[in-house]
């Protein structure tokens, strides 16, 4: 989850993974670890009708829930890092 210091959810306060509870390192509203960003849009079709859900985990968690997987994740080589 994101705690933002402001309504327009500009400024970053704090990135907590939702799985853990750990709270994840912020500095000056930038995010300084890896992190994954859940964000999905339930559609028509689904059990959650035009619900969203948002969620962060923190890399440890990350990396726990995709050795679950049956499939690897897609894995290529990003050249520009943020
Ligand atoms: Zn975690």
């Amino acid at each position: 989850m994101r705690i933002y210091l402001d309504e327009n959810k500009k400024e970053l306060a704090a990135v907590i993974c939702n799985k853990c509870r750990r709270e994840l390192t912020v500095e000056n509203g930038i995010l300084k670890e890896g992190c994954f960003c859940g964000d999905s849009r339930f559609g028509y079709f689904s059990n959650k009708d035009g619900k969203k859900h948002f969620f962060d985990l923190c890399e440890e968690c990350y990396d726990k829930m995709i050795k679950g997987f049956a499939i690897p994740v897609e894995e290529e080589e990003v050249n520009e890092l943020m």
